[in-house]
This record gives structure tokens, sequence and C-alpha cells, in this order.
């Protein structure tokens, strides 16, 4: 017997009934050993994610000393016991959470683990397998670092000996209390967890169909991608794809265990296995559109620059000593632009430019706000003269200005930068130029 590593996202596990239908999902096939949950998510738009609540918690904890929102915690998951039935004593697990949320004064990472931790308990207990604590597996080191070779031992040897487990999603610890990953991080628990027990299969349970050629909430019914590399899976979910967490691209790699997106809400329809280390690509050019938005581009000048040894290296000094990350660096002969997730300038543009600008004593350093960038992504594209071309002119006849442009230098991506203003019909002009009609 075959080994399935499973995770349900938070809107397959919203309330008692979508964790029903989840403990029915689970019991379909023996396969489906090893499952890893979210915390509760949306149960319709206009709800909050539990998770959304737990950091809510922890900054009113920090601000006042109490933290009122955890009522509404405390209502939503008291809800999801009585509709399941399960044995568990949930009023004390909940008294003990409010307290330390509210003695350590708003630890946030632990707060925000909560939901992951009080529903990988509920299933457990639904399912009747043993619950194992993400905690005692998971490991960061003491700056934050993911540790994966010492937590891919650590899985391994806890699980190795229980057939079934319910194991929380989004966190771990370091060696002094808990860390979680970014959002969205219980994607990569899944994925670790796979590697750990040798899985045959990492099955992503969540709302959509499976991996789809663009973001449905943008294009109408966006084709399914029936099969990705990894390579590709990586730069569409870097790049906007958020159905999968892009980190959750390593651990299974690593081990060659192929990705299934699921649909909770329509086990039955088939979906493909949609990431494998290779496969054929024939005839296949573009295989997905992504895009992010709020990029701040700092645009920088000099003459001669091209020739000034060390140029790159001081400017990217600085942003390295004010911890901003970088996300491209297009290069022209005298410029070089820096684009940046605006966030990240928050509270520090200012004294950034300021200080760039004496570094290399610039001619020039301007910036220009409010850029997205769009990603298409395709082993394809490689050995296809005229991509570029075709991409331009279905642009243009959208009347859409391209800002930037960055092929990539991972030869399976072209990106494109355009006004924010332009996102949606850019990616629609994409769409229906390269998926349409490929
Ligand atoms: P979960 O809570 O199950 O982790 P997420 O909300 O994180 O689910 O991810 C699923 C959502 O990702 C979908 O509802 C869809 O709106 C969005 N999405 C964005 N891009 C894509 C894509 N290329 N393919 C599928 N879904 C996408
Ligand atoms: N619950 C966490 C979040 O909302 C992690 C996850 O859902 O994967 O980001
Ligand atoms: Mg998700």
């Amino acid at each position: 017997m075959g080994i399935k590593v499973c995770k349900f996202g938070g809107t397959s596990l919203a309330d008692s009934a979508a964790i029903e239908r989840v403990a029915g999902i689970v019991r379909a096939d023996g396969e489906r050993k090893y499952i890893v949950v979210s915390a509760p998510g949306k149960r319709d738009k206009k709800d909050e994610k539990v998770t959304d609540l737990l950091y809510r918690c922890a900054d009113e904890a920090r601000q006042t000393g109490d933290c009122p929102t955890f009522l509404l915690i405390k209502k939503r998951f008291k809800e999801i016991v009585k509709g399941l039935k399960v044995d568990i004593d949930m009023e004390g697990e909940l008294e003990r959470i409010r307290e330390r949320i509210i003695s350590s004064r708003g630890d946030r990472d632990y707060a925000a683990s909560r939901g992951e931790y009080l529903n990988a308990l509920i299933l457990a207990a639904k399912l009747g397998y043993e619950f194992v604590d993400a905690a005692d597996i998971i490991k960061f080191d003491r700056k934050g670092a993911f540790d994966s070779e010492y937590t891919n031992d650590l899985a391994f040897l806890r699980l190795k000996n229980i057939e079934r487990a319910v194991i929380p999603g989004f966190y771990g610890s370091t060696p002094d209390g808990i860390k979680t990953f970014s959002r969205g991080g219980s994607d990569i628990t899944g994925s670790i967890i796979a590697r750990a027990v040798g899985a045959d299969l990492y099955e992503n349970w969540t709302d959509v169909d499976g991996f789809l050629t663009a973001d449905p909430k943008i294009v109408e019914n966006p084709k399914l991608i029936d099969m990705l590399s990894y390579r590709e899976l990586r730069e569409l979910s870097y790049m906007g794809a958020f159905v999968l967490h892009s980190e959750a691209v390593f651990p299974v790699r690593k081990a060659n265990i192929p990705i299934e997106i699921k649909n909770t809400f329509h086990p039955e329809r088939s979906t493909k296995i949609v990431a494998a280390e290779d496969y054929d690509r024939t005839g296949k050019l573009v295989t997905g559109i992504a895009g992010k938005k709020d990029f701040t581009v700092i645009f920088i000048e000099k003459q001669m620059m091209n020739s000034e040894l060390g140029f790159c290296r001081r400017v990217l000094s600085v942003l390295e000593h004010y911890e901003i990350s970088i996300e491209h660096i297009p290069t022209g002969i005298d410029t070089m632009c820096l684009v940046i997730h605006s966030e990240e300038l928050d509270g520090k543009l200012d004294v950034v430019l300021d200080k760039i600008k004496s570094a290399v004593s610039a001619d020039n350093v301007s910036v220009f706000h409010g850029l997205a960038m769009i990603a298409l992504v395709g082993h394809g594209m490689k050995n296809r003269i005229g991509t570029a071309g075709r991409l331009f002119s279905a642009l243009g006849r959208a009347g859409i200005n391209v800002r930037m442009i960055d092929q990539g230098s991972s030869e399976i991506n072209i990106i494109v930068g355009i006004d924010n203003k332009d996102y949606e019909n850019a990616i629609r002009a994409i769409y229906n130029e390269f998926l349409i009609n490929p």
C-alpha cells in the first residue's frame, strides 16, 4: 500500500460541515495516512480567517494587555466541536491559549499558529488518528531560518512508527518558542511531511480543480495545467499563483514526489498530477501566467557605470544594510533598476535613496511607484522565436504600456512590468494571446 500526504487548506476546513467532508475524503482512501491542516478559513466572502483573528488578538494583547477578539475565535471553535461531536476539552485548550497570548504580551507567531494547532486536534479526534505537534518535528534555528535536514530527520523518526497522523501546518519551533512560515505556509508543512515519510504523492486539497493557467479571479474559467515541472511551479507560485506556496516546491522536489492539486468540494473531478521532474513538453509554449501588483522601481543612472568596479556591490550593500530584499535587477549600459516590493520600503525609501546616491555618486536616482509584474512561464519559450514579439503586440493592441522587461536568466520566463491599473487587462490580453490559441 502506498502513502499519500494530504494537506487541506482553510476553506476546506472552515466549519464543521467542511471538516466532516474532509474526514470523508480521508477515509475514502486508505493510502491517505498523514494529514496536514490549515486553520479554519473564510466561510463566505465577508468572513474572516481564524489566522487573521489570531494576529489581531496578539496585537491587542501587546497594546492593551487583553484580547477581546479572542471571543470570536472561541465561538468558531466551539461551534466546530459541537457540530462534529468530538470529545475534546476545547474550553480548557482555548483558555490556555488566551492566557498565553496575554502573558507573552502578544507573541504573534505563537498566536497565529493556534488555528492550525486546534484544527489538527479536532480532525485527529474525528478520524481517530494520532495528533503530532509540528513544534516537535519542524525546526528553525535561533535566527528563524528553517532547518530542512534536521526537520527531515526528526519528522522521519517521529512518524516512522505512527501509521496515521494529523499534523498542524504553518508552524514549527525555534529553541525559544513557536515560529511560523510566511502566510499560506501549511503548503510547505505538507511538502516537508511528504518528503519525511517518503510519500508516493502529495495531495494538496483546496477550492479549485487544479493549478490553472491564470488566476481564476481575473480570467474567467482559465484552462487547467495538466502537467508542469517543479521549476515552472516554483516560478508561477513565486510570481503570484498562490494556490501553492512557492517554498512548498523544495522538499517534494528533493524526493521527486509528484503533487496533485485537488478540489475538496468536487473530489470526484479528476485532476492531473501537476508537478514532476520531467514531462513531455511537445507543442507547449506558455505553461501559465502569474503576476503581482505593488512594486516600486528605483532607477539609477550614471555614465560609465558599467566599467566602474564595485558599482553593483555598493548599491546592493545599501539595501542589505536596511534589510530590503530585491525582486529583480534589470540593467542597461549606464542604468540599473531595482524592483522592490513596495511594502519592503515602508518608512525607508528616503534614506535608501540618499544612501544610494552617495554610495555611487549617481548622476540621477529616481523612483517609480505602482508597478505590477507579470510572468509568462514555460519551458517551451526557450526555443521558440517571436514569443516576446507576440507578447508586446498583444499588450500594444490592448493599449497597455510596457514599463519594464526582464527576460529571466532562468530561460523559462519572460517578465513584464506595467502600471498597476493595467494589471487585470494585461493578464487577460496575455491569456488570450498564448492560451486561447497557443
Ligand atoms: P487554501 O486555503 O486551500 O490554501 P488558497 O486560497 O491559498 O487556498 O489558494 C487557492 C486559491 O488560489 C484559489 O481559490 C484561486 O483563487 C487562487 N489562485 C491564484 N492563482 C491560481 C492558479 N494559477 N491556479 C489555481 N488557483 C489560483
Ligand atoms: N493559516 C495560515 C494562513 O492563513 C496558513 C495557511 O493557511 O496555509 O496564512
Ligand atoms: Mg493556501
